[in-house]
């Protein structure tokens, strides 16, 4: 693969570079640049008449954008949706709270507003799959039954797999964590804000396998040394950034910029480490490496835990069972047409598809007009034309103000949406549209219009 230079800094004051209006221009034009660049392969059917009966588990990012599109997709149907969360969490902003750039009550909304007329709302969980019967079983007991079905149920955070961790320690003994909650990013901020003025030792974790939005820990610890740079702390600090194994993000070119941008701002990164426990009244942290456990002294730290399938999908037969994606009890669909490949009524959508790319409400963006369309064509006995690509975004934030909006594929291919935005400099473009724009982006494409 060719190699692509970084670009930063002083990039968007070069002569040429775009000014507001240009890009106030071409962001008025986001929703058609982003329907036309589709990363799907063809276009919708006409709505199928039909009697059947669809149920979606989850109401999150990819079950409500898959509602809202059955609805059309299918006359006739009868369509359930299961999820005992009323609020809706606007989680690609949980960095933005967590880093004192947005109040956190930018992110909660109350998912009644999303759901389409007509579409029956079980405010439970699943607690038990029984795909040979057709029908899931809730948690206070309902039985329901379904000719198809759509899996949705996001991901589980594996804060328990860390010795004495847990999320009601988010905000206390120098633990931030901005996975768990729109409350654990706000008292996240209370911990990084007086990190910025003192200073310390902050230790910023990833953790192995899959991870949703696998930016987030990146922007966490670039955000971080930019707010102790603006509040006075940085002389006083030491930061480390904790990987696993070697990479830092998937994307080859990302990788390589960010093995050179963290060292060029003070940042150690250290391979191999694998957080085990931590001791929150010592501020200590143990880690697996090759030499054996390792403890670092902390004042602050950023705990990122491993994630897989929710526990009501591991103790059934549909994830992977073996491969990669075994390994997280990930939904074992067909990575293009997201179709279960063993059990053809039922198809994948969102963070809980074992494929090798896309926790990210992007790839939702992406998934769910394949999902439901592959859907479709399957009640009208057509054959299904839709493949998912593996698109993925991240607006990568570097520092308060800057972002690289990194897009790509299955491939790992750089496939920009906006062609006025390079994908290989750092701007305030993307950050832009990541503060002013995405969450509107992110709403209609809830209601199914994206
Ligand atoms: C810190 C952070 C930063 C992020 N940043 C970005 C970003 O910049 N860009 C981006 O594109 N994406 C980002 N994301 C990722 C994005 O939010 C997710 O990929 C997206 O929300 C996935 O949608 P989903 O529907 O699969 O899961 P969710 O949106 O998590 O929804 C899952 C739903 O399923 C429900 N559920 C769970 N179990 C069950 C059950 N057993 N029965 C019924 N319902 C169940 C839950 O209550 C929930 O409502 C970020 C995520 C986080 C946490």
């Amino acid at each position: 693969m060719e190699t692509k230079h970084f670009t930063s800094r002083a990039a968007d004051r070069r002569p040429g570079a775009l000014n507001r209006r240009q890009v106030l221009g071409g962001l008025a034009g986001l929703g058609a640049v982003a329907a036309a660049a589709g990363h799907v392969r063809t276009a919708e059917a006409a709505a199928v008449r039909t009697r059947a009966r669809v149920v979606i588990v989850g109401a999150g990012a990819a079950g409500i954008a898959a509602a809202n599109r059955l609805v059309r997709l299918l006359d006739g149907a009868s369509i359930t949706i299961i999820d005992a969360r009323r609020e809706h969490w606007y989680q690609p902003g949980f960095t933005l709270v967590a880093t004192g750039v947005w109040p956190q009550h930018k992110l909660v909304d109350d998912n009644a507003r999303y759901i389409p007329a007509g579409v029956n709302w079980v405010r439970s969980m699943v607690a038990e799959y029984d795909p040979d019967a057709n029908r899931v079983v809730t948690a206070d007991g309902q039985v329901i039954d379904y000719d198809y079905l759509v899996i949705a149920p996001g991901l589980s955070l594996d804060y328990d797999r860390i010795e004495g961790m847990s999320t009601d320690l988010i905000g206390q003994h120098g633990i931030a964590s901005v996975y768990a909650s729109p409350q654990a990013t706000s008292l996240s901020w209370q911990v990084f804000r007086e990190f910025a003025e003192r200073g310390g030792t902050g230790v910023f974790t990833r953790p192995p396998g899959a991870i949703k939005c696998a930016g987030a820990p990146v922007k966490v610890a670039l955000l971080n040394e930019h707010r102790l740079r603006q509040r006075g702390g940085r002389d006083r600090a030491r930061l480390h950034y904790t990987i696993p194994a070697t990479g830092m993000f998937s994307q080859p070119d990302i990788d390589r910029f960010l093995k050179a941008e963290f060292p060029r701002r003070g940042i150690e990164i250290e391979q191999h480490h694998r957080l085990l426990r931590i001791d929150p009244p010592r501020r200590e942290a143990t880690f697996a490496t090759p030499e054996g456990e390792r403890t670092i002294a902390y004042d602050v730290i950023h705990v990122v835990p491993t994630m897989s399938a929710p526990a009501s999908l591991v103790a059934s037969p549909l994830p992977w069972q073996e491969g990669e994606h075994a390994v997280g009890h990930w939904l074992e669909v067909d990575m293009y047409t997201l179709q279960h490949r063993r059990y053809p009524n039922i198809f994948g959508a969102g963070d809980i598809n074992g494929v090798p790319m896309g926790k990210t409400a992007a790839s939702v963006k992406a998934q769910v007009p394949v999902a439901t369309a592959n859907l479709a064509a399957m009640i009208a006995d057509r054959e299904m034309t839709m493949a998912y690509d593996g698109y993925t975004s991240c607006p990568l934030i570097t520092e308060v103000g800057r972002a690289i909006l990194v897009e790509f594929d299955y491939e790992g291919k750089m496939v920009p949406s906006f062609p006025f935005i390079d994908p290989y400099t750092e701007h305030w473009v993307p950050w832009v549209m990541k503060d002013r724009f995405l969450q509107a982006a992110y709403n209609a494409m809830l209601r199914g219009r994206v």
